[in-house]
């Protein structure tokens, strides 16, 4: 045991004296329970003393309440217990909690952790008074919170323990609350395969309902030791717990996240130069998940997908009313379109991803839940689920469809207004859910049937068994189907084949990594097997992050204008076909249709066009969304109710007829084949028509009917020319 520092005490008198003379007298005036310091103060005064507080804090901190209650008292006050918390530990005393062992007991250490677990609040006696039999009264502060600590002696009448008996004075306790909370690493710094450490930290006094599960803080604490039991037998190893000192919240988003001066310039640079045309989003579309070949619906898809890594802007009205920037989207698909591997990869690539399995996911599920002997102390403890956990990032749920019963409910709120209540075992919280949702459904019968003629995407919605209010939550829905195409079934075997060759065998991977996590690539473009250059993950990491926290676009009138148009003119066509089949059609009963969309367009998808559209500025790092940005926003959306047969007539979508659409398609062609020596690359017109709001399908309908007329025919694969 080293010796504690005994000159502790007149250390603290003088630093309180000579530099928090103010902040004592607001405690004697009762304007401050507390004294809050940071450590840089402290090392300022007395550099000496700030390394003992490093390495014997709980001595330290004792002595300084005492010090300063002793203060207070010479001041004039009466009857208070201030005590002191000390935040901004030096770099130097960060660990990872994998890496806590013996060396750390008792010292003190900060840890960037997110909190999973809190438990309800139990009282514990801080002051004891204890009477002996010959009625004097002995006080003891009880500083474990394992065993309560009885008197040796009494110092009335010299008594040893044992020979005389002592009684607990509860009237003349004086009690504080305690609650234990259990934290985890965070995912960024646990090494791939690793499962995040755990540990239980004890929280008091005025740290108690500081936390809530879900969040993510810097916890400066002290570990400690309580040796295990074999029955009733101690064991000589011990367990480790924490005890608090003090919590920092997290202010910025993202700080696990470091973008340096190089790396912002970077970033300008690459949208500078990128930033003028499509180029940007094409470069971001085969930066995501570049080994899954992209079909011509995945590549809708995975323009989604960058829209919604960057996403909206939260916005918060006069009124307090919230309205969510994240954007949720749904996959349904057959088996093995490689959605898993899409969440999986976007888990991954967006900041605070975590991916998890509807069917398998933890107690709490993916919101919340209260459990009963949570810390094996028969307390009540609230638990954060996967959205929650996931605050502010993404979270990516596989198997959506097989959500327990008790989230099917809590989703709607955690989803919209990204909040959830929690009430049950004496617990009431709100945890904050400000998460993207990527979910990912299958068919409850193995396969998506056909869409009928008729049907829209709701048909399919059915048949993933999900209730169907629960589809007004997405953004956007798309649907997978497998169906054999001889052309696109090549490219997409040869793209696997391609992959599979040239990865790296795992095995080499591990012998050189350990099982470190992958050093961070200072690289922004990696090539991938199909010679197309795209962003590396790490990267574009960045880039997301540093969009993220600095750039909050707004719309401008002109892009207003256009959202507002669209959406009059979807609802009113809407009406104007009421009594055509085709145009109420949702593919469900009558007695569903009151909890869905009455009308295609609702304000819920004119927010969802907002959201889009702000996302797109975002990655364009402009603070305000133009017209630009609301055409692209309209051209997504549009094409997965098209996909999604989720309209009327062609005008409805475009404002143009079908015939006006393929004019317009030829004209653009046109343009093309002159700037291209004759040539038009089927992906140039895609883009070219995704600008003027003509959808892909519309495209190679129209291609297709060229080639079968010999207008057009296709020298090499993806390729045309005019006949
Ligand atoms: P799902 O979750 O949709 O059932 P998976 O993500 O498990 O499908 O994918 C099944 C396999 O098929 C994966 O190995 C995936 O890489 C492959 N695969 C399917 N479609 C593609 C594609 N378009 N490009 C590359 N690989 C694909
Ligand atoms: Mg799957």
């Amino acid at each position: 045991m080293t010796m504690l520092a005994p000159d502790a005490r007149p250390r603290w008198k003088s630093f309180l004296e000579e530099t928090m003379a103010d902040e004592v007298q607001r405690i004697v005036s009762g304007q401050a329970d507390k004294m809050e310091l940071s450590f840089h103060q402290i090392q300022t005064f007395d550099p000496d003393f700030a390394d003992m507080l490093l390495d014997q804090p709980t001595h330290i901190l004792r002595e300084g309440s005492a010090a300063l209650k002793t203060y207070c008292i010479e001041m004039g006050a009466q009857d208070i217990e201030p005590f002191i918390r000390i935040d901004l530990l030096p770099l130097d005393s960060r660990r990872d909690l994998r890496r806590i062992g013996h060396v750390d007991v008792q010292k003190l250490i900060s840890s960037e952790v997110s909190v999973t677990k809190v438990s309800e609040i139990k009282p514990r006696i801080h002051r004891s008074v204890f009477q002996c039999s010959c009625d004097y009264e002995t006080e003891i502060i009880q500083h474990d919170h394992t065993e309560l600590e009885e008197p040796l002696q009494c110092e009335g009448c010299g008594e040893r323990k044992g020979r005389v008996k002592f009684t607990l004075m509860k009237e003349k306790c004086s009690l504080v609350d305690n609650q234990k909370i259990e934290i985890q690493e965070i995912p960024e710094r646990v090494p791939s395969g690793a499962q995040p450490s755990t540990g239980m930290v004890i929280l008091e006094g005025d740290l108690v309902n500081s936390v809530l599960p879900g969040t993510r803080i810097i916890a400066n604490m002290i570990p400690q030791m309580h040796s295990e039991r074999k029955g009733s037998r101690k064991t000589p190893l011990f367990e480790i717990f924490y005890s608090m000192v003090s919590v920092e919240a997290e202010t910025t988003p993202f700080t696990e996240i470091i973008i340096d001066d190089e790396e912002e310039e970077k970033i300008k640079k690459l949208v500078k130069e990128y930033g003028n045309s499509n180029d940007l989003i094409n470069l971001l579309v085969d930066s995501i998940a570049p080994s899954i070949f992209p079909t011509p619906v995945l590549r809708w898809v995975k323009r989604s997908l960058a829209l919604q890594l960057f996403g909206g802007v939260a916005r918060v009205s006069s009124d307090g009313t919230r309205s969510r920037g994240d954007i949720h989207i749904l996959l349904m698909g057959d088996p093995g379109v490689a959605k898993s591997q899409l969440l999986t990869y976007m888990s991954n690539l967006s900041p605070r991803g975590k991916f998890t399995s509807g069917g398998s996911v933890s107690a709490a599920g993916l919101t919340a839940a209260a459990v009963k002997d949570g810390f094996s102390d028969g307390r009540f403890a609230l638990e954060a689920g996967v959205l929650p956990l996931s605050d502010r990032g993404l979270a990516a749920i596989d198997e959506f469809d097989k959500i327990s019963k008790q989230d099917t409910s809590a989703i709607h709120p955690a989803m919209e207004q990204q909040k959830i209540r929690v009430a049950k075992g004496g617990i009431t919280a709100t945890l904050n859910s400000r998460c993207a949702v990527l979910a990912a459904a299958n068919p409850e019968s193995g396969r998506f049937d056909p869409l009928s003629a008729n049907a829209s995407i709701m048909q399919s919605f059915k048949e993933t068994g999900l209730e169907t209010p629960l589809a007004s939550r997405f953004d956007l829905i798309w649907l997978l189907q497998d169906t054999p195409e001889p052309g696109l079934d090549e490219k997409i075997a040869r793209h696997i084949l391609q992959n599979r060759t040239s990865g790296v065998s795992e095995l080499q991977i591990e012998d050189k990594m350990g099982s470190e996590p992958i050093p961070d690539s200072e690289e922004i473009m990696d090539i991938g097997h199909d010679q197309k250059q795209h962003l590396t993950t790490n990267f574009l990491r960045k880039y997301v992050a540093y969009a993220k926290r600095n750039i909050h676009p707004s719309l401008d009138d002109e892009a207003k204008n256009l959202l507002v148009k669209y959406y009059i003119k979807t609802r009113n066509s809407f009406n104007r076909n009421q009594n055509n089949p085709r145009g109420s059609d949702y593919g469900i009963s009558q007695s569903d249709k009151s909890e869905i969309t009455e009308v295609p367009v609702t304000a819920r998808a004119l927010e969802a066009l907002m959201r889009l559209t702000e996302a797109h500025a975002r990655i364009h790092l402009r603070q305000t969304a133009t017209v630009v940005d609301a055409e692209v926003a309209k051209a997504i959306f549009m094409h997965w109710r098209d996909e999604a047969n989720i309209r009327d007539e062609a005008e409805f979508q475009t404002g143009m007829s079908k015939q006006k659409q393929s004019s317009l398609v030829r004209i653009i062609m046109q343009e093309i084949s002159d700037a291209n020596e004759g040539r038009m690359k089927m992906s140039q017109i895609i883009d070219a028509a995704l600008i003027k709001g003509i959808s892909d399908s519309t495209v190679r309908s129209v291609i297709s009917r060229l080639s079968t007329t010999g207008a057009i025919y296709e020298p090499q694969t993806g390729t045309y020319e005019w006949a």
